[in-house]
């Protein structure tokens, strides 16, 4: 599948990946919920003339829907981020490092606030998604292999054939009881690769109820995309 930007001039500018898709039947537009990703799906034999055609009749439709999703949050001193599902405000701090303070997280010199608060989250996702994972995968009985976090949109977890388990590392910045939920999930995998009655069975058994939990993360979850930590 081949995939070209075309950019809608106007205010703002829209980029659209276009795709060209062999099992595409017809035109279709698409914008994600995570993070407002356009894409423009196109039957492989489709012309590029009628594909732009198509894509100007939804303009309006389009930069509506887009208008609607929230803006992005650039991360920086004054700004506030989510850690643990509390805000803190991110704060210039003469000691090195970042650190946690009266709910404010302090971060040592002038530049580069955005990448030291992410390498901070980072570090933090890392610690506590192990915990959790350790924690979870003894209650289950079975080891897990490799954890790594990612920066995915489209999924908070998951689990390899080989058990392996990866992570978005923005788990961090939601209420620790979903990060832990999205923990137990991944770790049941370990013991049921499906999302069938039994899988949902382990995972209850792990995590107890997880309903409040799946359902912060459909609808908040989005929220946790739109802080960007580099310039
Ligand atoms: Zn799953």
């Amino acid at each position: 599948m081949s995939v070209t930007e075309i950019v809608l001039q106007g205010e703002p500018t829209v980029t659209v990946q276009m795709r060209r898709s062999a099992a595409a039947r017809r035109m279709s537009l698409r914008v994600s919920s995570l993070d407002g990703r356009v894409s423009l799906t196109v039957p492989k034999r489709g012309s590029e003339r009628e594909a732009l055609a198509f894509l100007h009749s939804k303009e309006m439709w389009l930069r509506k829907h887009l208008a609607r999703q929230a803006p992005m949050i650039n991360v920086d001193h004054g700004v506030e981020v989510p850690i643990g599902g509390q805000m803190y405000e991110v704060v210039q701090a003469t000691k090195r490092g970042v650190h946690i303070e009266d709910r404010q997280l302090r971060v040592g010199g002038a530049a580069n606030a955005g990448a030291k608060v992410q390498a901070y989250l980072k570090a933090q996702a890392r610690l506590i998604l192990h915990r959790e994972a350790d924690q979870f995968s003894q209650k289950l009985g079975k080891p897990y292999g490799k954890l790594t976090l990612r920066d995915t949109r489209s999924r908070w977890g998951s689990c390899s054939s080989s058990g392996n388990l990866n992570f978005s590392w923005r788990l961090i910045m939601a209420p620790p009881k979903v990060l832990s939920y999205v923990a137990a999930h991944e770790v049941a995998h370990l013991a049921q690769m499906n999302h069938s009655d039994r899988f949902w069975g382990v995972c209850r058994d792990l995590f107890g109820a997880y309903e409040e939990e799946r359902t912060w993360l459909r609808v908040h979850g989005a929220s946790l995309h739109q802080y960007r930590f580099k310039d």
